[in-house]
């Protein structure tokens, strides 16, 4: 089997971040991200890239109305409240003209109509699933709002690759997600840097970053499937690296940090894996253009890896073998009819 180019990301707009920080402090990225969205569906439709998009479902909503009717009927209790966005839903304001940070319908349709993208979930709150409180009923009631928001918005029932939020991927969860009718997850790979049920060090920290320039942990990218799986399979796609935004400081390092990619990837051509590259449209946010010539570059080597070892560039679903990949025509005939449904 040839190797495979999977890309995901995690739209989230400001409900990834709110624990973290203010939207007034990170006003830049969250604003940006509506330049660096299109850019990237102009440039995933030109040269026919796949993409998965794990999106919060609380930025389908239209309107807050809309958002609230949709509340799951179990909340999730974490022992520590700030976690929950439940709690902060007075900073929302009313739809996504005046408050562009916590809403994203005119978005999602754009992704919605660019081929070969698949809409994912990132849960329909950004719901924590190894953090102390919560439990597998809240879980599946996050789940079950997520489908309906979704199946409102017209990707209802297509939802089948997830991936967790902080990457905190809980196995005790997989029977949640076969019910909910997920096929594909991401998850953080075996690393010790890298592991969700880990805890954060700084030798954590400092060796993925070491990694994003150097080969220290190797090419992290993992085996395809070799057999369809079974109607109830989950399939882990795990991720292979993060794709981090431009950042002027470190833009000496960008050739290094290309080639260290590069590298990655054509070792997972070469050997028939799978890399699975992975960001936040928002972190594009802040230098969308010197961030979009990045990921060009990136693009024309999976070119060169297409043309000299047939690989291909695949969505979550697709990698685990849940729907068959459809090779985009040129021709087709309208966008929306090119969708993964
Ligand atoms: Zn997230």
């Amino acid at each position: 089997m040839p190797g495979a180019l999977v890309i995901s990301l995690d739209f989230e707009l400001h409900w990834g971040v709110r624990d973290h920080t203010t939207v007034e402090r990170y006003r830049e990225n969250l604003l940006g991200v509506r330049e660096a969205i299109p850019s990237m569906l102009d440039l995933f439709g030109r040269r026919s890239i796949a993409a998965t998009w794990a999106t919060v479902g609380f930025l389908f909503a239209e309107t807050k109305k809309d958002l609230e009717k949709h509340f799951p009927r179990l909340l999730p209790t974490y022992d520590d409240p700030k976690l929950s966005p439940y709690e902060a839903m007075s900073e929302v304001g009313a739809d996504e003209t005046s408050d562009p940070f916590h809403f994203a319908p005119t978005l999602l349709r754009q992704i919605a109509k660019t081929p070969r993208q698949e809409i994912g979930t990132h849960t329909f709150s950004h719901f924590y699933c190894l953090e102390r409180g919560q439990t597998a009923e809240q879980f599946d009631a996050d789940l079950e709002a997520a489908a309906s928001i979704g199946r409102a918005f017209g990707e209802g029932e297509t939802m089948r690759s997830i991936v967790f939020p902080r990457n905190q991927s809980n196995d005790a969860y997989q029977d949640v997600m076969r019910r909910r009718g997920i096929r594909a997850y991401r998850s953080n790979g075996p690393h010790w840097a890298y592991r969700a049920e880990a805890r954060e060090t700084p030798a954590r920290r400092a060796f993925r970053l070491l990694d994003a320039y150097l080969p220290a942990s190797g090419s992290r990218a993992a085996a395809r499937p070799t057999a369809r799986p079974r109607e109830d399979e989950l399939v882990d796609v795990p991720a292979s690296a993060f794709l981090r935004p431009y950042t002027p400081r470190l833009r000496h390092l960008d050739a290094v940090r290309f080639r260290r990619l590069a590298f990655a990837m054509t070792r997972a051509a070469e050997t028939g894996r799978i890399f699975h590259l992975w960001w936040h449209p928002h972190n594009f946010g802040r230098h969308p253009r010197a961030s979009m010539a990045f990921l060009e570059r990136l693009v024309g080597h999976y070119e060169m890896l297409r043309t000299r070892h047939g690989m291909e560039s695949l969505t979550m679903a697709e990698a685990s073998g849940a729907t068959e990949a459809r090779p985009l025509r040129r021709d087709s005939p309208s966008p929306g009819g090119a969708l993964d449904r």
